[in-house]
């Protein structure tokens, strides 16, 4: 029996395929590497002595998701594949659309003819849209301010619905915060394509110079220091998060949402002197006017994950700064 990993050459793919290895699990890889390269493989078999079956595929197309059915004994499914970036899904709406909810449709069909019905998928915080109050639960309504986020709630949505017309599916919709770090060998992590969005990629390439400076999105929220809190997790802490909720899929009937996050809140300016302080090196930065669409506070109640999963967040915001900092120093130019 193997695991099938979609986007297992990505970021928070390539993390989850080291501890699913390391503990024993038999994994097959399915990327398009539209946002990764297999250099992330080379550097898992370095980590853990092996190699996980890859196949170069789109989800989409679903002749080659048939292939991999047939070919490999699959029983579990962690859909990590997916176009990620808010910014560009408001430039290029059906592309986002058609890669995450059509190739989400397309791979759903495929488990359901090989009548494979255990699912992780990778959902995002950004479902519980901007009115909600940290700490957010997953009881609480949601919605979606852009089409990247649109993406995520409709497909939990398909998966409410599939899970509800046949007993026999087992879900469960990981709900991400933000999810920063790398492995502690600083051999994986994250290697964005082009200027970074997110803040910590962004903290990290002005660090090591490729970058001049960060702008900080605003210094008038009404937080601790007036600058963004979010929740931020280590991408190992998320990873093994993926082996528990594999773990409890046995518990699951239908669909289940949960949060992964740590529960505690920090602000741009926090994380700017904790990188200083783990770095040595200053990070320049200007205060600019506030992103459109940003909300002052995210933050996570991780109770369900805790309870559910037996699952809690090891590494505290030292290691995830320390682990950022290995991988961009020793990888300055990312897998290159
Ligand atoms: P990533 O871009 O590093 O990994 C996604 C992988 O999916 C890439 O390797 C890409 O090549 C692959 N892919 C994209 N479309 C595909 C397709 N049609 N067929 C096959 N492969 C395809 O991103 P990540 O940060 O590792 O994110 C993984 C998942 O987690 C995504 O679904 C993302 O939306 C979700 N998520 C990420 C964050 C975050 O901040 N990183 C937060 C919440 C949710
Ligand atoms: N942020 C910033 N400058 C940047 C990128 C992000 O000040 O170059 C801020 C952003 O306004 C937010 C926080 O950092 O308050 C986290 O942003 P990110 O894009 O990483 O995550 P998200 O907003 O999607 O939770």
């Amino acid at each position: 029996m193997s695991l099938l990993i979609t986007g297992g050459t990505g970021y928070i793919g390539s993390h989850t395929v080291v501890e699913l290895l390391n503990a024993g699990d038999d994994v097959v890889v399915v990327d398009n590497l539209s946002n990764s390269s297999t250099k992330s493989l080379d550097r898992v078999e370095q980590i853990t002595g092996k190699r996980p079956v890859f196949i170069k595929a789109d989800i989409c197309d679903k002749q080659a998701m048939q292939d991999v059915f047939s070919t490999y004994d699959i029983d579990t499914v962690i859909h990590f594949a997916g176009l990620k970036a808010v910014g560009e899904s408001t430039q290029m709406p059906l592309e986002y659309y058609h890669n995450n909810v059509t190739g989400t449709l397309v791979l759903l069909d495929v488990m359901k003819q090989f009548d494979v019905k255990k699912l992780v998928f990778s959902s995002s915080a950004t479902v519980y849209g901007e009115h909600n109050v940290s700490p957010l639960v997953e009881s609480m309504p949601t919605s979606a301010t852009n089409p990247y986020g649109q993406t995520k709630l409709m497909i939990e949505h398909i998966l409410f619905d599939l899970a509800n017309s046949d007993a026999d599916w087992s879900i469960i919709s990981l709900r991400y915060f933000n999810p920063i770090g790398a492995h502690v060998s600083g051999l994986i992590g994250e290697n964005p394509n082009g200027i970074p969005n997110n803040l910590l990629p962004f903290v990290a390439q002005v660090a090591v110079g490729r970058l001049p400076q960060l702008s900080v999105f605003g210094d008038d929220y009404d937080t601790i220091d007036g600058t963004g809190v979010r929740d931020y997790i280590h991408v190992v802490d998320l990873a093994t998060a993926h082996l528990k909720a594999v773990a409890a899929l046995s518990k699951v009937n239908g669909c289940m949402a949960i949060n992964v996050g740590t529960g505690n809140g920090t602000s741009v300016l926090q994380i700017v002197n904790k990188f200083k302080e783990v770095s040595g090196v200053d990070i320049a930065y200007q205060i600019s006017p506030r992103r459109p669409g940003d909300i002052a506070t995210v933050f996570a109640n991780a109770d369900l994950a805790n309870e559910f999963l037996h699952w809690h967040a090891e590494r505290d915001l030292d290691d995830m700064i320390r682990d950022t900092w290995r991988w961009q120093s020793q990888n300055p130019n990312g897998f290159e």
